[in-house]
Formats: structure tokens, C-alpha cells, sequence
């Protein structure tokens, strides 16, 4: 089995302790990786302290930061093929989309590249005895903790931007798949970064995530994950009064008027809540049929869940395997609860009977007040309910604690932006599912979570404003 390691101040590192990763795909262990502890944590912050107090990152001409973030993404394309397997055999993702989310992370780098030499402030008249003007200045260490979902491209969200910045950061990798994301830093580390621009650490969330987050040299944080675990947080970092950008779960619901054309739908919830498995934060998890559309939609979505191919990422299939076991059961067990609530298991509802943490393509019909409806289940599981007015329809989309995205499917563009624009969430799509890319922001309202990631507007969460005011002498 191949071992990996954490990267701190320039190194690669083995720790006390290691972890097994399995492969979900088959349930068997798939390769080691150094375990990372509280000392291994405080060498990381140390070595970004000192890389963001040195002014090695923040303080040079803006347009090195350039030359190092696009050679960064070079060489991330280029182990995008070696590091897409890695992260099928860790992850249970395809194949494909592993190597998307490589292309992905080069994109991010490339794309806050051309904005590191451009972060410029604005001049404020006072009258002409005054010269005042803003600055944009770097927090200094951001610490960033990562999900399993998308390892690769969620960390390169984040790390471009606060490097573009000129932040120093540390990362937490996520305990279920580390490894990929050490292949990706690999990659950054050929751009020739300052020493301890760039720190990874696979670690515990409770201990070495919590510590990472209480540290005293933590000068912003940035979580994606789950709710429970972004309060707790929160809490922590109100300790020391440290930003925070929190980016958290979903239960997004697309909108089907009567007139939306079908072809456009499917394909959309075929993307929407069966890739990766359903575990998206941004999943179409409920689906809200016109009444006049509900059965020839509900039919067309119960066809579409069972004439998907289900199979190891290797092979590209239409659906792979979750996680983990316990994700795999926290999905089952969720959806027994809905039939135990009354809601119908139109399809799916079970774990094919094969090795791996499969489960089947799943819909429900349900109504808004079961535990299905209102909770993200972050598996493949659609729910579907029939609406009947236009305010119906806004009021069930609106009506969980969530709001992360949301969609309305439909051909009149008058109707389709009036219900977008009554949407609650940080990014709505009109007739597709997950349209928009590395440039356009994200994020949510509510549970889940605040500041937004991607596009320009992102790059603004990785700095604070500094103004300098000037009074003018007489000399
Ligand atoms: P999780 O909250 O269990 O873990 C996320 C990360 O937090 C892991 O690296 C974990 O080790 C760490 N962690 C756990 N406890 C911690 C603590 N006390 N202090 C510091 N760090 C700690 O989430 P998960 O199961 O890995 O991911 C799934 C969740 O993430 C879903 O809810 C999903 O919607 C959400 N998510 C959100 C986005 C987004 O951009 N909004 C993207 C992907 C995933």
C-alpha cells in the first residue's frame, strides 16, 4: 500500500500516528497516510507565521504572486491524469469527474492569477487638506479545513484566492480522502512559493481542526462542511474574534413551472442530485412539479433513477459509491425513517446487493413537513412533491432553514426570473442545473453559511481594508 504525508514549512513529513484510507468502491484499505497531531499542527502554524510575517508572500511586487500561481497551474494540468485515479480509489468518485476536479483546481489558480496584481484600493476625497486612500492587506494565516466531497477543488477554491492575496495558509485535510489533495499541493509546491506559504495536514477534525481553529496565530478560517460541525466553530473562533467564512449544507430545491421543456429537466436532475452521488452541497435534493406537469415528470424522474449504471469510479459510471459505510447507513436510515414518516420510496431505497458502499438512485414523494424534505441527506435521494400556484411554489423552496442555490425550470423568461428573483439561496440557475464555474460566487444564506467563495467576490474574503488618512501639511 502507498503512504502518504503532511507538507509543513517546505517539507514532507511523517507523524506519530497514521491512518488507513479505505477504497469505497470496494471496502478495502486502499493506502496509509501520516496522521497529523497537535505538535505536527503547531509546526505547520509556526512555518505560516513566520512565511506571513516575513512579507516573502505579501510584500512582493503583486505580479510574483502571478508567475507562481500560473505555474502552479500547470503543473496541477499536468498530474491531473495521476491524481484523478488517486482520488477514484479514495473517494469512490468516476474517473472522470476526479480529473475534472484536478482541471478544476488549475482553473482556480490560473483565474485568481490574473487578479493578484489587481487588488487595488480606492482613493476617498476629503477636501484638499487630506490624502486618503484604502489598502486591501492579507490576514496572514488562514486556516482552511476541507471536506471529503470534493478534496481537490474545494481546497484550490480556497488556497488560490488567499495565495493570490498574499496569505500564508494552512490546510485541514479531510480524514476520509486525504490523499489526493496531497497530490495537488505536490503540484503547487513546483511553483516556488515562499517556505511556509503552503501547509497540509491530515488530522483529526476534533483535535486537530479544533486546535487549528483556537490557535493563536489563526488569522481567518475557512470551513466547508456540515452544519454541526460549522457551529462548533464558530464558537471556537468567537474566542479569539477570528473571521470566518463559513460555507456549509443545503436541501436545494428546483422550481418545474408547467411549461419546462423535459429533455432540459432530466439532464439537469441527472447532474443535480445523482452525480458524485448525491454528495454535493449544492445537490438538487427536492424537485417541485407544477401539479399540471406531476405525473409525466414524476414518471420521467423515477425512469431516469433506474436506468442509471451504477458501478466502481474506474469504470465511469452513471453512479458510484458513497463514502463510507457510516455514510452509507446515515443515508438508509434516513430514508426508513421517511417511510416511517409516510413518505413514498417511488424507487431506490436500498444498497444493491454488491461490495462497496453503494446505494441505489432513490425518489420520494413526500410532503414539506417530513424529516426528507426539510434535512440534507448528501446521497443520491430526490425528493419530490407537486406545488400549484407560483407563491406555493417560492414558499415550499423558501421553507427550510437552508439556502444555498436553487432553480426554476421553465420557458417563459418573465415567469422564470420573477420566481428566481423571489429565491432564497446564493446562486439560483434557470434551466440548468449547476450553471456557472470557477468565476461566479457561492454560497449561502442561513444554515448554510455566510461569505461567499469563487468569482472576483471571493478574492475580497482573504483580505481586510486598511485606510490611511493624510493631512496635509503647510511645508
Ligand atoms: P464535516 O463537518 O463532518 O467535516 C468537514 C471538515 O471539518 C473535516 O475536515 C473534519 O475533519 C473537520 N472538523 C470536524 N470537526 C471539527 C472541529 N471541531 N474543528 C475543526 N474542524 C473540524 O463535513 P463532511 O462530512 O466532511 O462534509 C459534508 C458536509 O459538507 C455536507 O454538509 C456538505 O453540504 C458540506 N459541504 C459544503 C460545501 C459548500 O461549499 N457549501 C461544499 C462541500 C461540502
Amino acid at each position: 500500500m502507498q503512504h502518504y504525508q503532511n507538507y509543513i514549512d517546505g517539507q514532507w513529513r511523517d507523524a506519530a500516528n497514521q491512518l488507513t484510507v479505505l477504497n469505497p468502491g470496494t471496502g478495502q484499505p486502499y493506502a496509509t497516510i501520516a496522521q497529523a497531531g497537535i505538535d505536527d499542527a503547531d509546526l505547520a502554524m509556526a512555518a505560516a507565521r513566520r512565511c506571513a510575517d516575513s512579507g516573502a508572500l505579501s510584500d512582493v511586487r503583486p505580479a510574483r504572486r502571478t508567475t507562481w500561481m500560473l505555474k502552479a497551474a500547470d503543473a496541477i494540468r499536468a498530474i491531473a491524469d495521476e491524481g484523478a485515479l488517486v482520488a477514484c480509489r479514495e473517494n469512490g468518485k468516476s474517473l472522470n469527474d476526479a480529473r475534472d476536479e484536478f482541471i478544476e483546481a488549475a482553473r482556480y489558480f490560473e483565474y485568481y492569477a490574473g487578479m493578484a496584481d489587481k487588488i487595488e484600493g480606492i482613493s476617498v476625497p476629503l477636501g484638499k487638506d487630506y490624502v486618503d486612500f484604502t489598502q486591501y492587506v492579507p490576514f496572514g494565516v488562514s486556516v482552511q479545513i476541507v471536506p471529503w466531497n470534493f478534496p481537490v477543488s474545494i481546497c484550490a477554491r480556497s488556497l488560490a484566492p488567499a495565495l493570490a492575496a498574499g496569505n500564508a495558509v494552512v490546510i485541514k485535510s479531510p480524514e476520509l480522502s486525504p490523499l489526493a489533495m496531497t497530490l495537488l499541493i505536490k503540484a503547487v509546491e513546483q511553483a516556488g512559493f515562499p517556505q511556509g506559504a503552503v501547509n497540509l495536514l491530515c488530522g483529526q477534525g476534533s483535535t486537530v481542526g479544533s486546535h487549528l481553529v483556537r490557535h493563536q496565530s489563526t488569522n481567518q478560517i475557512v470551513f466547508i462542511g456540515s452544519v454541526p460541525t460549522g457551529q462548533r466553530i464558530l464558537k471556537d473562533a468567537a474566542e479569539r474574534a477570528t473571521p470566518a467564512v463559513m460555507e456549509l449544507g443545503g436541501k436545494s430545491a428546483a422550481i418545474v413551472l408547467k411549461d419546462a421543456n423535459l429533455e432540459t429537466l432530466l439532464a439537469s436532475v441527472k447532474a443535480g442530485i445523482f452525480f458524485n452521488a448525491g454528495q454535493v452541497c449544492s445537490a438538487m435534493s427536492r424537485l417541485l412539479i407544477q401539479r399540471d406537469r406531476y405525473d409525466e415528470v414524476k414518471a420521467a424522474v423515477v425512469a431516469l433513477a433506474e436506468s442509471l449504471s451504477i458501478g466502481l469510479g474506474e469504470d465511469n459510471p452513471d453512479l458510484t459509491p458513497v463514502v463510507s459505510r457510516q455514510q452509507q447507513e446515515g443515508i438508509l436510515a434516513m430514508i426508513d425513517q421517511a417511510g416511517t414518516e409516510g413518505a413514498k420510496i417511488l424507487t431506490g431505497g436500498v444498497a444493491p446487493d454488491r461490495a462497496g458502499y453503494f446505494v441505489a438512485p432513490t425518489v420520494i414523494e413526500a410532503s414539506a413537513d417530513m424529516t426528507i424534505a426539510r434535512e440534507e441527506v448528501f446521497g443520491p435521494v430526490l425528493v419530490i412533491m407537486p406545488f400549484d400556484s407560483e407563491d406555493e411554489a417560492v414558499a415550499l423552496a423558501n421553507g427550510t432553514d437552508f439556502g444555498l442555490v436553487a432553480g426554476v425550470f421553465g420557458e417563459g423568461l418573465n415567469q422564470t426570473l420573477r420566481v428566481a428573483n423571489r429565491l432564497r439561496g446564493g446562486q439560483v440557475y434557470i434551466n440548468e442545473w449547476f450553471a456557472g464555474g470557477v468565476e461566479t460566487p457561492f454560497g449561502g444564506v442561513g444554515l448554510s453559511g455566510f461569505g461567499r467563495e469563487k468569482g472576483q467576490e471571493a478574492l475580497y474574503s482573504y483580505v481586510q481594508t486598511r485606510n490611511i488618512g493624510i493631512r496635509l501639511g503647510q511645508g
